[in-house]
């Protein structure tokens, strides 16, 4: 499953999501392809991406046309029309397109799609819900989810380990997480080592499964 990091991309509309991917890959110098049936788009993106070209994804020969099947890589961004999605990411799989992306807009839709072989199904909606969550709830000042029980939080740190050594301060023993990174106003970010000693005004970026840093983002309060 792991590509070059250069091969061309696929992306397959330019709403929202798609021109966002789109433009983010064009800044990474990644060749695009972008495709959408809105003409006024394709227009709009064809001075930014690669590619850009007008069709619609839904029907196999006009991928066939464009040269889909040459993609080693391919994001299915078409979330209004559930139905446009699955039939443009079951063509993609037709055409043997090793790596699909695909944007789900429910659960229901996420489960189709892979089923009919999306590789990757992202849920922007359910993602920023649940990071939105732990935001606001006011303990963590960022919040990155990387699979169902392993996260990255930023924080300011627990009472008891700032003015101490890190190794002293116990956390990885008392809370089973780990001070990756601290950064103190003004200066840039560094790594944590057992040495580190975290102060008042510092930001801390710590690792561990989801439940352990809830736990520790919510001493002292
Ligand atoms: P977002 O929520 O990210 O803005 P949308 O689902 O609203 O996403 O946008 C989807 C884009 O995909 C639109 O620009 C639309 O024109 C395009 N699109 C929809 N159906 C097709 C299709 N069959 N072929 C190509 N592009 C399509």
């Amino acid at each position: 499953e792991h590509l070059r990091g250069d091969a061309p991309v696929l992306v397959i509309g330019l709403g929202r999501f798609g021109a966002a991917c789109a433009g983010e890959l064009d800044r990474l110098d990644r060749e695009v392809l972008a495709i959408d049936d809105n003409l006024e788009l394709v227009q709009k993106w064809s001075e930014r991406v690669t590619h850009a070209v007008q069709a619609d994804a839904r029907h196999l020969e006009a991928l066939k046309q464009i040269g889909a099947q040459d993609f080693q890589v391919a994001v299915v961004a078409v979330g209004s029309s559930i139905e446009a999605s699955v039939l443009i990411t079951a063509n993609l799989v037709d055409l043997k397109v090793p790596l699909i992306w695909a944007k789900a807009v429910s659960e229901s839709h996420a489960k189709i799609l892979k089923r009919i072989g999306a590789n990757h199904v992202i849920s922007p909606e359910r993602e920023a819900g649940e990071r939105t969550a732990h935001l606001v709830s006011g303990r963590m000042l960022d919040f990155i989810r990387f699979d169902d029980d392993y996260a990255l939080a930023k924080m300011y740190p627990p009472k008891f380990i700032r003015g101490i050594g890190l190794s002293q301060s116990g956390v990885r023993s008392k809370y089973n997480v780990t001070v990756v990174g601290v950064k103190s106003p003004g200066k840039p970010f560094r790594y944590a080592d057992a040495d580190t000693v975290v102060t008042n005004h510092d930001l801390i970026i710590v690792s561990g499964t989801n439940s352990d840093i809830e736990r520790f983002a919510d001493l002292d309060r």
